[in-house]
């Protein structure tokens, strides 16, 4: 079975590695079928697309959309997509657009509890100043020492509820698949298993999911347990969609999974690559 991994992020979000080390990462380690999926941003599609060929790597442009839905964040992939495209672009673009304000009142709250200077110390991770996330803020944080590792700082100071977090409305699920869609490409669930929904809200995000044209849930991620693997492979059948596998890497020492590692889809799901020509 060839190694697709269809989920990971480079510096044009917040990944530490660029396109180009990205792609070389991937393929030295095993991928045969890579995608990159930047949050909210194709800005890196152009670089990893070339550095995908030159290395002979099958490539596959994504992105990984945040919206809200519910009062919670979700993330939304889109695989083979047209990067060009004008309702995309621009639908991404809307969404980009209030990461530095959040950013700057995330700083303030932080100051709060003497975390002093977390806007310009998180500056100095980021990549692409459009796409300033809590990821950037998690890495100033670490640097100060004042956790030991990314879960610990999402726990005390990031995360929902924590004095560092800011409630933010991202896009709506309905406009984010329409984006994906329209750039031709095919709408997936990221890590459901991360989401803190109870049967009920899961039940509705799946249908409604299905309503507005998502296809594809992930299954095997590197945000997932082991046992995860086997539910969402349930999920899936239980509502038609077609299942993903991608390791969620965002950089070297930093993700629990490496490009490439996971292990393979489970038994009796349909692959979103199914009916792919590479
Ligand atoms: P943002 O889009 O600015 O809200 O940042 C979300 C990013 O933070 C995600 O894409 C992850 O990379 C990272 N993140 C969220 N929760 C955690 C966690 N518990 N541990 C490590 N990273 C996390
Ligand atoms: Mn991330
Ligand atoms: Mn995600
Ligand atoms: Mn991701």
């Amino acid at each position: 079975m060839l190694n697709f991994d269809l989920h990971c992020h480079s510096n044009v979000s917040d990944g530490t590695l660029s396109p180009t080390d990205l792609a070389a990462r991937a393929k030295a380690n095993g991928v045969d079928v890579w995608a990159m999926t930047d949050h909210d941003e194709v800005g890196g599609i152009a670089e990893a697309r070339a550095a995908a060929r030159a290395l002979g790597l099958p490539y596959v442009p994504g992105v990984e959309i945040s919206i809200t839905w519910a009062n919670q964040t979700v993330h939304i992939v889109g695989l083979q997509i047209d990067e060009t495209n004008s309702v995309l672009l621009d639908g991404l673009a809307s969404i980009r657009g209030g990461r530095e304000k959040r950013a700057r009142e995330m700083s303030a709250q932080l100051e709060t509890v003497g975390i002093h200077g977390a806007f310009e110390g998180a500056l100095k991770f980021v990549g692409n100043p459009d796409l300033i996330s809590r990821t950037h803020f998690a890495r100033y944080l670490l640097e100060l020492g004042v956790c030991k590792d990314l879960p610990e700082v999402f726990s005390k100071y990031l995360g929902e509820g924590n004095a560092g977090f800011v409630p933010h409305r991202w896009a709506t699920l309905t406009d984010a698949v329409h984006w994906i869609r329209s750039a031709g490409g095919t709408a997936v669930i990221a890590h459901p298993g991360r989401y803190k929904f109870d049967d009920t809200a899961f039940d509705a995000l799946f249908h409604e999911f299905r309503d507005v044209g998502g296809t594809a849930i992930e299954v095997t991620t590197g945000s997932h347990t082991v046992d995860q693997y086997e539910q969402y492979a349930k999920v899936a059948n239980k509502y038609g969609f077609l299942a993903s596998r991608g390791s969620d890497f965002h950089g070297p020492g930093e993700s629990r999974v490496d490009l490439g590692a996971l292990p393979p889809l489970p038994k009796g799901v349909k692959p979103v690559w199914h009916d792919w020509t590479l």
